[in-house]
């Protein structure tokens, strides 16, 4: 295996849950792309191997198969961008590991692509679907075939045999252009959310096309979430670094999850990053944004009137734990 790849898989093996070193070249731990098992936190699926001159990730539960590049940028952004450095200065060529150079040309705007597929509004299953949870059909898309439809934009899953319906939640950059997609299951068996990107050096973000750079933009932990919030994108992956957007203010809102510890953590280490943070009142006891709307509760009040950093979002975080 490559010495800079071993090298950071070392770097983020803490991170990795239940990570354990089965070979010189072979890794396993649980899938932080979909999240593994839910239910049975044992359970291990995601595997780190070297082939050729590369080292590839993938998932037996949700299917995914990944360069270690596009795999990295997803667990560390930031780490991510140490490595393809290391790897530039390595002089490394591989086949899978396009090395990013810095980008002066500007894009020039194009128009909203639409999808090859039909609306989730024409479908029965997927309309009721998103219409029992507040939201507008006609903004998503519906697959069939989730995996071969996927298969026919991007080579995503080796294995198509089990194939299944999925809503597709389009994700557009800034200037309107098609970036990646995220696919909602139907069947309540399956991985929930599977996020493929058609542009690996794009954010794992939804909405930024739609959003006011000199407004405050809030930021929610799932697409459907922030349909229900003003100016506003979604996290598709980890907390994605958004410093290369240069935008005026930031909100962070995270589920209202006080004893799940991966949330907790997260909104910690977003407090103290010194940004700003909704912390929600402890009287609320819905655990989601969408949760929230769908009992009538006034949510962008709550999310404005609920805005902290600093000190003040670690007195009001503490007893949120509490
Ligand atoms: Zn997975």
């Amino acid at each position: 295996m490559d010495f800079v790849d071993s090298k950071y898989i070392g770097l983020i093996s803490s991170r990795l849950q239940k990570f354990k070193q089965v070979k010189s070249d072979l890794f396993n731990f649980r899938c932080p792309i979909c999240g593994d098992s839910q239910k049975n936190k044992n359970r291990a699926r995601g595997y780190l191997y070297s082939i050729k001159n590369n080292t590839n990730f993938k998932c037996h539960n949700c299917g995914i198969s990944l360069s270690f590049n596009s795999f990295l940028k997803d667990v560390d952004s930031v780490l991510h961008k140490q490595y393809t450095l290391e790897k530039f200065k390595s002089g490394h060529t591989g086949k899978n590991f396009v090395v990013e150079e810095p980008k002066f040309n500007f894009k020039k705007p194009v128009f909203k692509q639409q999808l090859d597929l039909p609306k989730a509004s024409e479908n029965e299953q997927s309309k009721t679907y998103l219409e029992s949870r507040g939201l507008n059909p006609s903004k998503f898309y519906y697959a069939e075939n989730f995996k071969k439809w996927t298969n026919t934009h991007k080579k995503t899953f080796d294995v198509i045999k089990y194939d299944e319906p999925r809503i597709i939640i389009p994700l557009y950059d800034i200037d309107n252009s098609l970036i990646g997609f995220q696919g909602r299951a139907l069947k309540s068996n399956s991985v929930k959310y599977i996020t493929v990107m058609l542009n690996e050096d794009s954010p794992k973000i939804y909405g930024l096309n739609r959003i006011q750079k000199n407004q405050t933009v809030y930021v929610t932990e799932g697409p459907f979430d922030s349909e229900f919030i003003s100016n506003s994108i979604a996290m598709c992956g980890a907390d994605a670094n958004l410093d290369q957007f240069n935008f005026n203010e930031v909100v962070w809102i995270y589920d209202n999850e006080p004893r799940n510890l991966e949330i907790v953590r997260r909104l910690e280490k977003t407090i103290d990053r010194g940004d700003k943070v909704v912390i929600w009142p402890t009287s609320n006891s819905y655990k989601d944004i969408n949760l929230m709307v769908m009992a009538g509760l006034n949510v962008m009040n709550m999310v404005e009137s609920g805005t902290y950093s600093g000190l003040e979002a670690k007195i009001k975080f503490n007893n949120w734990m509490n």
